[in-house]
């Protein structure tokens, strides 16, 4: 049987056992999967503009999309103190608001977000093509998904030489994460880290990001 794309799956199993689905779409501003964007494909989605996203805001900031009106009021009211009345605070007391700059600086940004897309992706197809004969393994964008590449990540056998070479020669990478999840300190504490996870820390020692960001081009020296 052939292997249906993994979103598709996600749906089916949630389905079947009744469960909403939450899309961490943090990083995912403007990706698709068979045409819908990322935002609108569970039941509720969180976007992160920390400044390195795709969309970025000047400081800390953030979206949750959602087509379900209890939701959206929930969201409303935890954002704000808990309060859906104002002085009635009926919800945990967070506040999360965002601040009014850093939203006019997402709206000036927000209509070049698709230009911004492009040039990612044409970068992406640049190193795809330069890589196709290494033995690097490059990321891929599977039949239906529309990549945008807010990171472009590579896994080499040698990531630590490659990444000195790298270094060496004046290119600036980043290991985007280096720590697999049930090994960060905080879940070793809680005893949660136990049982190794073969397939997650051997793709930690191999992940390297290579430069990505709109307007980098092809040097012609
Ligand atoms: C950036 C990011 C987050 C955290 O977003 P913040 O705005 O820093 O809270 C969560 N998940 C993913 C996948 C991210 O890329």
């Amino acid at each position: 049987m052939a292997c249906q794309p993994i979103w598709t799956r996600f749906c089916a199993t949630a389905k079947k056992h009744n469960l909403i689905i939450v899309e961490d779409a943090c990083q995912g501003h403007g990706a698709t999967y068979k045409g819908t964007r990322t935002g609108n494909l569970g039941d509720a989605a969180a976007f992160s503009f920390y400044p390195t996203k795709n969309l970025g805001a000047c400081g800390d900031a953030g979206m949750v999309t959602t087509n379900d009106e209890k939701v959206a009021e929930a969201v409303r009211a935890l954002r704000n103190c808990g309060q859906r009345v104002k002085n009635v605070h009926e919800l945990p007391p967070f506040n999360h608001r965002m601040d009014s700059m850093q939203a006019a600086i997402l709206r000036v940004k927000l209509p070049h977000l698709d230009d911004w897309l492009e040039s990612r992706r044409s970068l992406a197809g640049l190193y795809n093509q330069l890589l196709a004969d290494t033995p690097v393994v490059t990321p891929v964008e599977p039949q239906g998904y529309r990549h945008i590449y807010h990171l472009y990540v590579i896994r080499a056998q040698d990531r630590d030489g490659l990444q000195a070479m790298l270094k060496e020669n004046g290119i600036g990478t980043a290991i985007h994460y280096p720590i697999p999840v049930h090994q960060q300190p905080f879940y070793m504490k809680n005893g949660q880290g136990q049982g190794p996870y073969p397939v997650a820390e051997k793709i930690c020692s191999e992940i390297l990001s290579l430069p990505m960001y709109p307007g980098t081009d092809r040097r012609t020296s």
